[in-house]
């Protein structure tokens, strides 16, 4: 944040302070004394006054230079009470005449020019002010800085680790190039790009160098900024900024920490009118109302997807999701290489080893970490940074971030590995699961350890007893392999069993698949809880059917249970293969353990 001058009280006063000076200057300049009529005569006869105007009942003069009142020449005023005054001042050579110098002209100097010049020192501040965009005057202005292209230096090559997120950027820098072109072909841009992914890993990085790699202007705003002040004014905020976004289209605008502004809005609170609510509801208009053709590209990002107001999401708003996830142990490595380029290092520095010995860092870590190396070699007198000095800088952002977000020991990191290979081999030995796309043992977000990205092929809107089934043991293949190994479980499962039972209990209660419950439908319908009235939704089954349904489950779990551990066991040495490669990489391909798989 840079410095600002804050409108303050203090310019007031000075100001105020600088007229009263300048007024009492001025005014003692042209001051008029009025004084009593004895002592005109008594200036008189000590011959000090200059000269006289004389009406019927007032004298004003001035003194001579030397006079006593003052050094200047000092004007005076006073009431004429002899009326025979002419002899004397001709006694004293005082010239003299008949009528009074008007001094409402010299009065009004005397304010009116502090004034002025008060109220320039005014204006001169309020336009910087205005030019910073902060001030009383300008609250509703957003403060969104124009980046244009030459301050930011910001390309793809600067982003490292986040390969799959570039790719899928490239067609909006294609757009943003040429939006003309894009769009009279046919091309339809999506209108939000949501950049989802654990603080720190370079959303904001990636979303300045689409804009440097387009040659666009960039608005960057933060989510808590649009709604830290009074009501009413965050909508404002959002109005002006597309206002002024229209105007340098194409142009990028990117919106950090989302979840800020656009966490769901709640049923809860009374009224119902709370100032994130309005600017949330300003922003959804907004997206509604621009027209795709302009070439506004609104970019987003957050840690916390799950938070968001569904009404953000949905298609024609923020419906391109991208993730920015942690990066592996190569993409650690190629970050480092960007960093280390603005260093001067060792020759021979190993950075496949750093990247070994970081795990769990996002790219932000690993900035810090050179930073850190750098300022070390710096107090040990060194020239160059060497292995010893990152060796001592990753201890040191090691242990803030433990507290960060917890690293994981080695011992967990093999659970997970087998874990996650469990489901990989059983979804890959079974026809018909979605195939494997990726395993990863990195941690993310707040609960998964590791995952095994399945992805479908396509949209499947009936399933099979037997895919259902192939489904079930996937999930449970997880846990079949733990216990394979290490014969030992762990909590790691809960959420697979969670997953497993939903569709086991679906299977005997709604689609009539189990032979010895039958065809019948037990299942409520799923309506809010708050429109039943207590008849309509209940089924009514018996005891003995409840417990039928609930043995019924249970022998689906365990007989897929049986068979994930079996296909794990036929597979064990490729397992045992997998997961050293997997603990080494921290991230392998579906293909890649296809092939270990024999094919
Ligand atoms: P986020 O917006 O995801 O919280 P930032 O983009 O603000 O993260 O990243 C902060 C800093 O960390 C960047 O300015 C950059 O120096 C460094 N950084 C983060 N990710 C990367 C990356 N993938 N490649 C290179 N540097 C990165
Ligand atoms: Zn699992």
């Amino acid at each position: 944040m840079e410095k600002q001058h804050k409108f303050s009280i203090w310019y007031v006063l000075i100001g105020i302070w600088i007229v009263l000076i300048l007024q009492n200057f001025i005014h003692s300049s042209f001051a008029i004394k009025t004084i009593p009529y004895s002592r005109f005569l008594q200036l008189l006869k000590e011959n000090k006054v200059a000269e006289v105007a004389i009406t019927a009942n007032q004298i004003q003069g001035k003194l001579k230079a030397d006079g006593t009142e003052n050094s200047r020449d000092v004007m005076f005023n006073t009431v004429r009470v002899d009326p025979e005054i002419s002899n004397l001042l001709d006694q004293y050579k005082v010239t003299f005449k008949g009528e009074i110098e008007s001094t409402f002209l010299k009065e009004l100097i005397s304010w009116v020019f502090p004034m002025l010049v008060f109220f320039g020192i005014w204006m001169l501040f309020m336009k910087r002010m205005a030019g910073q965009q902060t001030g009383f005057m300008t609250l509703g202005k957003n403060k969104a800085k124009v980046y244009m292209e030459s301050d930011l230096n910001i390309s793809f090559q600067d982003v490292a680790g986040v390969d799959e997120a570039k790719q899928e950027l490239v067609e909006v820098i294609d757009f943003l190039k040429e939006p003309k072109k894009f769009t009279e072909l046919g091309g339809k841009m999506p209108r939000g790009i949501l950049l989802v992914g654990p603080p720190g890993t370079g959303k904001t990085l990636l979303a300045k160098a689409v804009a440097g790699e387009s040659h666009v202007p960039f608005f960057n705003l933060s989510g808590s900024e649009f709604v830290e002040m009074f009501v009413g004014l965050g909508a404002a905020r959002v109005r002006d900024l597309f206002a002024q976004a229209k105007l340098k289209a194409p142009c990028i605008i990117f919106i950090d920490e989302l979840d800020a502004l656009g966490k769901a809005r709640g049923i809860g609170a009374v009224g119902g009118h709370d100032e994130r609510e309005q600017t949330l509801n300003q922003l959804l208009v907004e997206l509604d109302g621009f027209d795709p053709q302009l070439g506004v590209i609104l970019m987003a990002a957050t840690n916390r997807p799950e938070i968001l107001d569904p009404a953000l999401l949905r298609p024609g708003r923020f419906d391109r999701h991208i993730l920015v996830d942690r990066p592996d142990k190569n993409g650690r490595e190629d970050i480092l290489k960007v960093h280390l380029k603005g260093i001067t290092t060792v020759k021979n520095l190993d950075t496949e080893k750093l990247a070994a010995m970081t795990p769990g860092m996002v790219g932000a870590d690993l900035a810090n970490l050179v930073n850190e190396a750098a300022l070390l070699a710096v107090r040990r007198n060194k020239k160059k940074v060497g292995m010893p000095e990152f060796e001592e800088a990753i201890e040191r952002v090691m242990a803030g971030l433990e507290k960060k977000n917890r690293l994981i020991n080695p011992l967990e990191k093999q659970t997970v590995a087998y874990h996650e290979l469990g489901h990989a081999i059983v979804a890959l030995s079974l026809p018909g699961t979605d195939p494997v796309q990726k395993i990863s043992i990195i941690p993310r977000g707040i609960a998964a350890l590791g995952y095994t990205m399945q992805v479908p092929t396509e949209d499947r809107f009936l399933m099979r007893k037997t895919e259902l089934l192939n489904k079930i043991a996937t999930l449970l293949g997880g846990r079949a392999a733990e216990e394979i190994i290490f014969g030992d479980i762990s909590t790691g499962a809960h959420n697979d069993l969670a997953r497993a039972t939903e569709i086991a209990q679906s299977m005997v209660k709604e689609y009539g698949m189990s032979s010895k419950v039958g065809q019948v439908y037990f299942a409520q319908e799923k309506k809010s809880r708050f429109l039943l009235t207590g008849l309509e939704g209940a089924v009514e089954y018996s005891d003995a059917t409840a417990q039928l349904i609930d043995s019924e489950v249970r022998e689906i779990i365990s007989e897929q249970y049986a068979r994930a551990q079996k296909i794990l066991q036929q597979h064990k040495d490729v397992m045992e293969k997998a997961a050293l490669l997997l603990l080494e990489k921290e991230k392998i391909e579906g293909a890649e353990l296809k092939s270990l798989m024999g094919g």
